[in-house]
């Protein structure tokens, strides 16, 4: 299934009501801990906004740096900018942001992994 999805409109699904299988059935892991008492609701949703924010700091940064893909998955806008910025010799300040990208990326992936991936 290609990410992000064409149904998603900010934190909404568009097709709610309609969507597929997949998704009907599908519960990251932060969900099932909420479920099953690990997590409170209250923790949970500042889990989301954490990844909210780490995930708009990530498309800040991608954006500084040239990239208007806004619909592809910042995974393969992070590597189709780290293959750009290779095949050119950035300045300072375009290395420095890719640093800060890299970091803000790593960032991100860490949450995602501890808290929402099964
Ligand atoms: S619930 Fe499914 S169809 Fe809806 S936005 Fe998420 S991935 Fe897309």
């Amino acid at each position: 299934m290609d990410q992000p999805c064409a149904a998603l409109e900010g934190c909404h699904c568009r097709v709610y009501a309609d969507r597929p299988q997949y998704c009907r059935q599908f519960e990251c892991a932060l969900l099932k801990g909420v479920i099953a008492g690990r997590n409170s609701p209250t923790q949970a949703l500042r889990i989301i906004r954490s990844a909210n924010r780490r995930a708009e700091k990530v498309r800040d940064l991608l954006r500084a740096l040239g990239d208007k893909h806004e619909s592809a998955a910042l995974s393969i806008r992070f590597r189709k900018t780290g293959k750009r910025l290779q095949t050119t010799e950035p300045d300072a300040e375009t290395a420095d942001t890719y640093g800060q990208l890299t970091l803000a990326f790593h960032d991100l992936n860490l949450l995602l992994g501890d808290a929402f991936y099964p």
